[in-house]
């Protein structure tokens, strides 16, 4: 077997939904150019969990426990890999599931956009509701990341949003965070999303759950995902 159908078994028999190899090189973080290939992978989240999110009063407790479950797993997942890779004389370097580093005011980001990797890998899109949008299950999963030097059969990127005339995301957002534009390759988040409207949001209104760290409403809303519930 080659090593990177190796990679990608050994992730499916641990848990992951889907795996995607994608090159990097013109994306990579300043002083991180010799780590261009990115392994991304996606775990899929619970059909029962989302469905339980409610458009009103917003998200569950078992939400908030769910989704910090997933981003453990998923980070034990790509350290996986990454050790996997070192044993086979690569460098690897996992990305933090869930963690906002903070540099321009309301700009949070992480190290290197989940999403970014994903799109470029042929995942996905990335919806309306700033969510990578699966054919599969929708925005029904959470993603991770491994840079490393290894190289590998690259996925045929995704440029073009495929969410055509619907906005159901950007009516359901209670705090109109949503801009409502259709993403391709390049656009700046900020074309797509106000991080600052989402945050005070769900900081204001759901303190009671998770001290206001979740939402999940423009998740929930996805017809894409609620396909999968039906089946
Ligand atoms: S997480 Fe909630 S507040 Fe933030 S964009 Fe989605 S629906 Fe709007
Ligand atoms: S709800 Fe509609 S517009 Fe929003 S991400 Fe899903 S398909 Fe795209």
């Amino acid at each position: 077997m080659k090593k990177q159908e190796e990679l990608e078994k050994t992730l499916i028999d641990y848990g992951v939904a889907k795996v995607g190899f994608s090159c990097l090189e013109d994306l990579v973080p300043e002083g991180y150019q010799h780590l261009k290939s990115g392994i991304t992978i996606a775990v899929r989240l619970s059909d029962q969990i989302i469905h339980e999110i409610d458009p009103i009063a917003g998200p569950t407790h078992m939400y908030f426990h769910h989704y910090r479950t997933v981003n453990a797993f998923i980070d034990q997942a790509t350290l996986k890999i990454a050790t996997l890779l070192q044993r086979w004389g690569y460098l690897a370097m996992p990305i933090a599931a869930s963690q906002s580093i903070n540099k321009d005011g309301w700009n949070y980001k992480g190290l290197f956009p989940h999403r970014t990797g994903a799109t470029r890998s042929g995942l996905g899109w990335i919806g309306k509701n700033c969510c990578l949008i699966t054919e599969d299950f929708g925005p029904r999963v959470r993603l991770g990341t491994v840079l490393t030097n290894m190289a590998f059969e690259y996925g045929t990127p995704i440029d073009e949003s495929k969410c055509g005339e619907c906005s159901r995301c950007v009516d359901a957002c209670p705090a109109t965070a949503l801009k409502g534009n259709t993403w391709r390759a390049g656009i700046d988040r900020s074309e797509l999303l106000n991080p600052q409207a989402c945050s005070q949001h769900m900081h204001k209104q759901y303190q009671h759950i998770g001290r206001g760290s979740v939402c999940g409403i423009c998740v929930k809303s996805c017809p894409r995902g609620k396909e999968v519930l039906l089946r």
